[in-house]
């Protein structure tokens, strides 16, 4: 299996290859040069399996420079229940991602029961493995350098936390997240993880990271390295749960089923969009965007718009807040035929600053044959989904699972089963819930006090130089 850019003009790499990278050299995402496939045998072979034996069913098909046994025990040490331990009372946590129903074909599947209660655990937690395994194999490091507004950050650090060969050094605005946010973060004490609090918002620390990847001879010096939301590994992590979500709700193989997906970067129902290529039975892959609405456009329109950063709005999703969608590019490159070439041209367009349209040349008419669809989410209906949500099913959602939610109750047609995707669990967004619910969320007991732990971290001016010098100084 080899990986090619989606703009056509980066060697074909093996799997290895790319996990350390980001973009493909011609500023492309790497993608598989084809999707395997599962055949109805394979999927009734599923049926059987353990979450742990079924992402060693899938990724073992996308990666083949990592020999079988490795591959499984590396699966294995991080698909297990004392991973993902915040599991809801009535759960079992040796599901890994369990399944909750909410009434007659409508379904939540739990992805936020890892370190820091949000989906990105599910990838993190194994590129986390899988780098310090390569690293190790190939005798070298890598200094991880990231910006964070709350999410990203926490789940790549609990990942790389004490992993050999890897250091983390991690910008956030100071000041700027939820007080639990800050005491996941700042509280560890691990010597390879380097929280940095800027004196800034979000955009000057994701502004001072691209300097230094700019900084050719600077990153290659120090061995900068990312673990963003393009990163491949991520991507393919997740095309496991939706297989698991799948068989969850389902008796036989000829049955179909929707996907309700929280989204940002686009990275999350990217995957879904792999599994649906890959042959799973899916219908409907439904986005669902916050206030940020350029994804929802599209779907509506044809019309891909990214916002400039100044007109992102700040909501009570936060982690959907985005102007542009990092991983869009990788569906437009599977809807316009696998064309590099158009693929570049219409990228040539968003790279200065302009939109493209679909609608012109016909690709827009082909977006059904994807399953996509799409909605959008106000703070408004969020509370109130919250709320009804509470009332109805007895359970408490966050608010990226809320418009999640809400989405799909307007495509939910009762026949065909709807799986929401839980991507985060309340206790992170407290203030949110108490707003809407009027109490707090219930959090995990061992998370009890995390506020008054001692923080370590190192406060900065929004300065290239100065994390540059940091950097020099701690490695
Ligand atoms: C990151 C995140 C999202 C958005 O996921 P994408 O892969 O960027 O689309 C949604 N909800 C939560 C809680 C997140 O942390």
């Amino acid at each position: 299996m080899k990986y090619i850019s989606t703009r056509g003009q980066s060697p074909a790499l093996s799997f290895s290859q790319i996990l350390l990278g980001g973009l493909a050299p011609d500023g492309g995402l790497y993608l598989p040069e084809t999707y395997p496939q599962i055949s109805d045998a394979d999927l009734t072979t599923m049926r059987g399996m353990s979450y742990a034996e079924l992402a060693y069913a899938i990724l073992s098909r996308f990666v083949d420079d990592i020999p079988a046994d490795d591959l499984r025990a590396i699966i294995n040490e991080t698909y297990c229940a004392d991973v993902y331990a915040y599991t809801r009372q009535e759960q079992n946590a040796a599901d890994i991602t369990p399944i909750l129903q909410l009434e007659d074909n409508l379904y939540l599947l739990s992805l936020s029961n890892g370190p820091t209660l949000a989906f990105k655990d599910m990838a993190m937690q194994l590129l986390g493995n899988l780098f310090e395994y390569v690293l190790t194999k190939e005798g070298k490091t890598t200094n991880i350098l990231g910006a964070t507004s709350g999410d990203t950050g926490s789940a790549a650090e609990y990942a790389m936390r004490g992993k050999k060969g890897i250091r983390v050094f991690m910008l956030s605005p100071h000041k700027k997240m939820s007080r639990f946010q800050t005491a996941q973060m700042f509280s560890l004490q691990d010597e390879n993880i380097y929280n940095i609090a800027v004196n800034g918002v979000f955009d000057d620390c994701q502004d001072m990271v691209k300097a230094v990847s700019n900084d050719a001879a600077f990153k290659a010096q120090y061995k900068i390295g990312a673990v963003n939301s393009i990163n491949w590994g991520r991507i393919v992590a997740q095309v496991v749960y939706y297989f698991k979500g799948y068989l969850a709700v389902t008796q036989n193989n000829a049955q179909k089923v929707s996907f309700s997906v929280p989204s940002g970067n686009f990275g999350n129902v990217c995957a879904g969009h792999i599994a649906r290529m890959m042959g799973l039975p899916i219908d409907k892959l439904i986005v669902a965007t916050n206030e940020n609405d350029v994804l929802d456009e599209f779907f509506k329109t044809g019309v891909y718009s990214p916002r400039s950063s100044e007109k992102t709005y700040h909501t009570s999703s936060p982690s959907m807040d985005i102007s542009k969608a990092s991983n869009f590019e990788r569906f437009v490159f599977d809807l316009v035929g696998r064309d590099s070439e158009k693929t570049r041209t219409l990228w040539s367009k968003v790279d200065n600053g302009n939109s493209f349209d679909l609608k012109a040349d016909g690709y827009f008419e082909k977006i059904a044959d994807y399953g996509f669809v799409s909605g959008s989410s106000s703070h408004a209906s969020r509370m109130q989904t919250i709320r009804e949500a509470q009332a109805k099913y007895h359970v408490v959602i966050d608010t990226h699972t809320a418009d999640g939610l809400k989405v799909a109750w307007a495509y939910f047609d009762k026949q065909t089963p709807m799986v929401v995707l839980e991507t985060a669990l309340p206790a992170k967004f407290e203030e949110a819930i108490i707003e809407s619910l009027g109490h707090a969320p219930e959090r995990p007991s061992v998370l009890n006090g995390i506020e008054n732990l001692p923080q370590r971290f190192t406060v900065m001016e929004a300065s290239a130089e100065a994390i540059k010098a940091f950097i020099v100084e701690n490695t």
